[in-house]
């Protein structure tokens, strides 16, 4: 039990160990589904964009896609046009209480599914904390739903933290999607993260987790920082980073007001075709990695 990893600055060791301690009778499920968390512990950096338009422009493209809204802020939820519900969130299958399948909600939109947040979830972090294993809670609810080959793509949302929440993500996640403001500090919480990874995969909390990339967001092509920021994390980062930058778009800003992703909203517009572009960038990735696997 702790509340002690919710600080970038927890010392390496301290988390290994509690990993480490973790790691027993984890067994890895096979599944077609790719589980993606979207996450960086920066706040308002187009996690909750990204995840909204980018499963609403993969189900566009046939690809089946679950979101899991795990942040309390459920903006997500409201994005694709939920309204908040009581009862309907991830925090009771966390807590081994419900089948993760019974939380299933359908959006709008074809293909694109949901597992909705409300504010009851903030308050689950101190329940998940209390259960042994409180690392891999999200892991063992996430494993009758994989075993079922439902989804394409799973993209879990997290809050803007290195909380419990975000920490059980990413010990379940193949994968870590994580959205960078184009702005001065991007590549500082961009190395607190990368060190993360290499600890949950050092720890064999995760040893498979990879990085499925880094995708520039809010770009503003009339500012010269724009263009230093991406040449700046394009070096350090080299192919991690899509070729397709997300620029700052009123349209992308509006939608959620409507409940609606962006190409429901304004398909014309400038933040629509970047989202469309990014996620075929994306699935071309990860076409090529389930043609590796299988091959
Ligand atoms: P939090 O950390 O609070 O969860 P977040 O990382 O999920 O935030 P978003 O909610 O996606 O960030 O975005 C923060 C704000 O910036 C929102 O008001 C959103 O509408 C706006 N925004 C995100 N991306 C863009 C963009 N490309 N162009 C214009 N506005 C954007
Ligand atoms: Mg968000």
């Amino acid at each position: 039990m702790t509340d002690a990893i919710n600080t970038p600055e927890q010392s390496a060791k301290t988390l290994s160990e509690q990993f480490a301690a973790q790691v027993e009778n984890q067994a890895p499920v096979l599944s077609k589904t790719r589980v993606v968390a979207v996450a960086n512990q920066k706040g308002g950096v187009g996690k909750t964009t990204t995840v909204i338009n980018l499963a609403a422009c993969l189900a566009y493209l046939h690809k089946k896609v679950l979101i899991i809204d795990l942040d309390p802020q459920a903006n997500a939820t409201s994005g694709v046009g939920l309204p908040p519900q009581q009862n309907t969130s991830l925090y009771r299958a966390l807590l081994g209480e419900t089948s993760i399948v019974t939380l299933i909600q359908n959006t709008p939109y074809q293909d694109l599914d949901i597992i909705p947040s409300e504010l009851d979830l903030a308050g689950s972090e101190v329940y998940v904390a209390r259960q042994d294993n409180y690392l891999h809670c999200f892991n063992t609810a996430l494993a009758p739903l994989l075993v079922t080959d439902s989804y394409d793509i799973i993209i879990v949302d997290c809050p803007p933290s290195l909380g419990i929440l975000t920490m059980n993500a990413l010990t379940a996640a193949h994968s870590i999607l994580i959205p960078i403001q184009c702005e001065y500090y991007a590549l500082e919480g961009l190395s607190v993260i990368a060190r993360l990874v290499q600890q949950l995969r050092d720890s064999g909390a995760n040893p498979l987790l990879d990085i499925e990339g880094i995708v520039m967001t809010m770009f503003d092509g009339r500012t010269n920082l724009s263009d230093q920021v991406v040449d700046e994390v394009r070096k350090h980062f080299e192919s991690r980073v899509y070729n397709t930058i997300i620029p700052r778009n009123v349209r992308l800003s509006e939608a959620p007001s409507f409940g609606k992703p962006v190409i429901h909203y304004d398909w014309y517009s400038t933040g629509a075709k970047a989202y469309m572009l990014f996620a075929q960038e994306f699935a071309a990735r990860i076409d090529a990695l389930a043609g590796r696997n299988s091959g």
